[in-house]
């Protein structure tokens, strides 16, 4: 090989993925991560991360979307994952397209999986909002307990010096901004899949970031949500002017339609089932072991199908006491 393909060769293996991908680590403030990410394309400003289908230390953690807008003046971000490092791997994502600044993280809601990353965009600059209700959250003892509890079960992702990031700004009932000339609305939806959940829509691409509102290839995790207000803020959900949605978790869909029928229907089945149990005075063992699950007994995370029945059953319960 003469001078000029040796010099050639050396500056494919500089920049190659695989050179560039070992070299964020190198003086990374956070542990290494391996897991596969991938930032797809969806329009032309919105990219997204898929994590995997699993439970909440699967994968080193990767289980959650998250959303990357970018325009010419800045990046917004929807949800920051589930441990610094995911967060730092996201984005060096964005920094092989871009090194336009992190102008604001949106939360969908404050869950772990979602979470964790925040301290990463936050040293980056980054505006936090989330929607009213993460403070209840955070104000919660189990969001401490929880951290505690990952920091074993996610180490060393998850460790000592990951922190839970308090917003900038809150979310109380809709907010329009434009960046780069690129048009957004996060509206909050309330107090539905946790103790508050805020979509963003991003009007010039059509796309939607629905956060857990919507699962998509898995059982949603119910225990500690409100089932009836997420059903309304399904209702809520236009997709007329839609192109793409993004659920919390699970692939992009290019049926937003469609694509809220999932969750829609597992939260309608689920209180079905329950609430004639309920109001049979069936117990729940008997109730649970009653209800046909064959249409979702096959999808990942049916682990938490029996705690999902269980909540709803003891909701329903509690309610029928009250009337
Ligand atoms: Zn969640």
């Amino acid at each position: 090989m003469n001078r000029c393909g040796m010099l050639w060769v050396m500056v494919l293996l500089l920049f190659s993925p695989a050179a560039f991908a070992a070299d964020i680590w190198k003086d990374a403030p956070f542990e290494p991560t391996d897991v596969a990410m991938e930032l797809l394309r969806l329009s032309e400003h919105c990219y997204y991360v898929q994590g995997q289908a699993g439970t909440a230390t699967d994968n080193q953690g990767f289980i959650a979307n998250a959303g990357v807008v970018i325009t010419d003046e800045g990046v917004v971000v929807f949800d920051a994952l589930g441990s610094p490092s995911l967060a730092w791997l996201l984005l060096s994502k964005i920094r092989a397209l871009t090194d336009k600044p992190i102008v604001k993280v949106v939360t969908s809601h404050y869950h772990a999986d979602h979470i964790y990353g925040l301290q990463v965009f936050k040293a980056e600059g980054a505006e936090i909002i989330a929607p009213a209700g993460a403070l209840d959250y955070l104000a919660d003892e189990t969001a401490e307990s929880r951290l505690q509890e990952r920091r074993e079960s996610l180490f060393p992702w998850v460790n000592d010096d990951t922190r839970l990031i308090t917003p900038d700004q809150l979310i109380t009932t809709q907010q329009r901004f434009q960046l780069g000339g690129v048009r957004f609305v996060v509206r909050l939806v309330g107090s539905t899949h946790s103790t508050g959940d805020q979509i963003m829509q991003v009007l010039d691409d059509g796309v939607l970031f629905s956060g857990d509102l919507i699962f998509q290839g898995r059982i949603p995790l119910v225990a500690g949500s409100h089932p009836q207000a997420w059903l309304e803020g399904l209702q809520s959900l236009r997709t007329d002017d839609l192109k793409v949605l993004v659920p919390g978790h699970g692939p992009a869909s290019r049926k937003p339609a469609k694509a809220i029928e999932f969750t829609r229907d597992y939260l309608r089945y689920l209180h079905q089932g329950m609430a004639e149990a309920v109001e049979n005075l069936t117990p729940f063992e008997e109730a649970y072991a009653a209800v046909d699950w064959s249409a979702y007994e096959h999808l990942p995370a049916f682990i938490a199908n029996r705690l999902n029945a269980y909540y709803v059953y003891l909701g329903l319960e509690a309610k029928s006491m009250a009337d």
